[in-house]
């Protein structure tokens, strides 16, 4: 007998015909023997809709953040009673929790709180009673008793830090995608379900438009090293398969190709090269709340000391990056310009592999220039590449790319 983890996203239990299915599922896991603690999300919309009435009730001032956790925190209260109350109607001893029932501890900081503390006692009691657990995703509450919620996407962590706190043998992320893709199939047409990834690599490409699981959900399972499985509640296909780095891994070069359309390019020519230049211009845009990605300082022309800074913004953030950076172009002189661009996709290909392979940059050049595709800019980490392109052609790119690393054929190519 296992204990096992199971997480369904909102989607997954978006209509009562859906919560009848997820139902089903947890029952077929129980009949094969398993213990189970199913940890669920509001029903899709919920909690967007949840936000809306509170903007709605408040006008034109701010809900304050105590009473939108308890507002949004009863999204998910909901989805357990209604799953708990199908699993009984099936015969099955199934009891709901929420966060703060489940020992889950939380800081004070509302709506993007962090789990400090879980005390499962109450959940292993429940489990050898011969109960089904139904949990509350995305909450839990202070040492005082404050109800707190956990930044959006935040069940599939209450899912992972359950499976921590309970030494859980499985943790299953049910979704509604099959698993990691080495590529968005939508673009890609020949993109393979990946049937294992890294947590660094699946953190990469996820900061570079593979959206797949919420970030600090995966830092989390990689730091408490639970090994998680993302897969489908729609159909029975085995999913992926998410784990710290075995030597296997490595011989894969690539592991997969992540695209990001709407970026934006800002420009700043003609600043001084001394110290201080790029701390003022990236505090301004920092202070505006505006994510930057990619950065890219020029060498300096050495006849007039000065150099040229490019980074990309999303394509939204490009007029309060401008005003942002206002001041601060006085500030630098008077031959300073700002020249900001819309119109730009990122790609990146990801792979642990590349720490041991040499030439990977070259192949990916060399692919997008086969492809008739220009590089405006380039950035690399140890395990990623990342470039943009003109957004109009990415698809295009990303087709040239994952055939070059020969994603599509299967297995991938060992080398
Ligand atoms: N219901 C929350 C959200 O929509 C949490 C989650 O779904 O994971 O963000
Ligand atoms: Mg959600």
């Amino acid at each position: 007998m296992s204990l096992i983890v199971q997480k369904y996203g909102g989607t997954s239990v978006g209509t009562p015909e859906r919560i009848r299915n997820v139902a089903r599922r947890i029952l077929d896991t129980r009949a094969e023997g398993h213990q189970v603690v199913a940890v669920v999300s509001a029903m899709s919309g919920v909690t967007n809709r949840l936000i809306e009435l509170a903007n709605e009730v408040t006008g034109e001032s701010e809900p304050t953040d105590r009473e939108m956790d308890v507002l949004l925190a009863t999204g998910e209260q909901t989805t357990i009673a209604l799953t708990a109350m199908c699993l009984n109607s099936m015969g099955s001893k199934a009891v709901s929790l929420t966060g703060a029932q489940a020992g889950i501890e939380t800081d004070g900081v509302h709506t993007k709180a962090r789990i400090s503390n879980i005390s499962p006692s109450g959940v292993h009691e429940l489990l050898n009673d011969g109960n089904i657990v139904i949990l509350a995703g995305f909450q839990g509450k202070t040492p005082d008793g404050k109800i707190t919620t956990l930044g959006r996407g935040g069940s599939d962590l209450t899912a992972i830090a359950m499976a921590a706190a309970i030494d859980a043998d499985l943790c299953q992320i049910f979704t509604d995608v099959d698993g990691v893709y080495t590529c968005d199939p939508r673009v890609v047409k020949d993109a393979r379900k990946l049937e294992e990834i890294s947590y660094d690599e699946l953190l990469e490409m996820a900061s570079s438009g593979t959206k797949v699981m919420q970030s600090r959900s995966v830092e989390f399972a990689k730091k408490f090293g639970v090994v998680f499985e993302v897969r489908s509640s729609l159909n029975r296909n085995s999913g992926t398969i998410v784990r710290e780095e075995t030597m296997s891994m490595e011989s894969v070069v690539i592991r997969g190709v992540s695209l990001e359309r709407e970026q934006a390019k800002v420009t700043i020519t003609g600043v001084g090269d001394h110290p201080g230049t790029a701390g003022k211009i990236f505090g301004a845009i920092s202070e505006a709340n505006i994510n930057v990605d990619m950065i890219v300082q020029n060498v300096s022309v050495s006849k007039t000391g000065t150099t040229d800074i490019s980074f990309t913004v999303h394509k939204n953030d490009i007029a309060k990056a401008e005003r942002a950076l206002q001041p601060v172009l006085v500030d630098l002189g008077e031959n300073v310009k700002i020249d900001a661009v819309d119109g730009i996709a990122k790609l990146s290909v990801v792979g642990i592999g590349m720490k041991s392979h040499s030439g990977v940059a070259a192949e990916m050049f060399a692919a997008l220039s086969n492809a008739g595709v220009n590089i405006e800019m380039i950035s690399t980490s140890e395990i990623k590449i990342t470039v943009t392109v003109a957004e109009h052609q990415i698809e295009e790119a990303a087709k040239a790319v994952h055939a070059a690393f020969e994603l599509g054929d299967s297995p991938i190519k060992e080398r």
